[in-house]
């Protein structure tokens, strides 16, 4: 690349780079895109899965999916507004859906908006599961982990942004999708670093018990969908959330400091784990 080039590139990308600090590390985070223009093309993509797919609505296993996901977004809040992150959620708007298909996944876009799909209720087992994967997906979404993969995969390439991720075409939505995690027709997801996991899976565990939820069953959980991988095709959710023996003893350690989290927001016991 000619100079001329790389500069006019480096002068883009300082341009449309907006830095915010991640309320998780207290650090700055470089993103390409802001959330004022990432979450109107979250929310058109997430309004076009929901579109293409089976929502289902009015069921025990919807209500239970939008009850979880109400708690762990209640505990979100007031985690946040308890770390001086008062307003970090404002321009969130939280939607919880249940979408009626095989693939064993669940994902959190950015701005709140969360598909569970049925095929992942098998592994999640009991509410406590569902519980358990949801606190570890929104903590993804709060740390704008899709957005660092994005924008780390574009300066990699060498490609501006110029500040735009508005969906155009077929090509740009399986490309957002990929960053994310998100849906059933992607064919390869970007797995999450080691990094964006551990950190998903601390904030995951405080939020589950935040809501009352118990969280040595987050091991648990990582452990049967490890077991359901079944060698060949792994579940997509594992295969965005790759997992390992030492990931799940590291879970295991953090449960005493999720439980003093929680007591200190009055939380001092859970609801029974009871399988559906
Ligand atoms: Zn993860």
């Amino acid at each position: 690349m000619k100079l001329r080039n790389i500069l006019s590139l480096v002068a883009l990308l300082l341009l449309v780079m907006a830095c915010s600090t991640n309320p998780f590390t207290g650090k700055q985070t470089m993103a390409l895109v802001p959330n004022s223009q990432l979450f109107p093309t979250a929310f058109q993509q997430y309004d076009q899965v929901l579109s293409e797919s089976k929502v289902i609505t009015g069921t025990a296993q919807s209500e239970m999916i939008t009850r979880v996901g109400q708690r762990i977004s209640v505990a979100a809040e007031r985690w946040l507004n308890a770390n001086g992150y008062e307003g970090y959620l404002k321009d969130y708007k939280w939607e919880y859906t249940l979408i009626d298909d095989n693939t064993v996944n669940a994902w959190c876009m950015p701005g709140g908006k969360i598909v569970f799909y049925t095929g992942i209720l098998p592994i999640a087992q009991s509410e406590t599961g569902v519980a358990a994967i949801m606190g570890h997906e929104v903590a993804h979404a709060l740390a704008n982990h899709g957005q660092q993969r994005m924008s780390a995969d574009y300066i990699q390439q060498g490609v501006a942004l110029a500040g735009n991720v508005a969906i155009q075409n077929d090509n740009d939505r399986a490309a957002f999708n990929q960053y994310y995690g998100i849906g059933s027709q992607v064919g390869v997801m970007l797995p999450f670093s080691r990094s964006h996991e551990s950190q998903a899976d601390e904030v995951g565990l405080i939020l589950m018990a935040m809501a009352g939820y118990n969280p040595t069953e987050a091991a648990e959980l990582w452990k049967r969908m490890e077991a359901n991988s079944g060698g060949n095709a792994p579940p997509e959710l594992l295969s965005t959330h790759p997992s390992n023996a030492s990931r799940i003893q590291a879970i295991t350690e953090m449960v005493p400091m999720a439980e003093a989290e929680a007591k200190k927001f009055g939380v001092t016991s859970f609801r029974p784990i009871t399988k559906f």
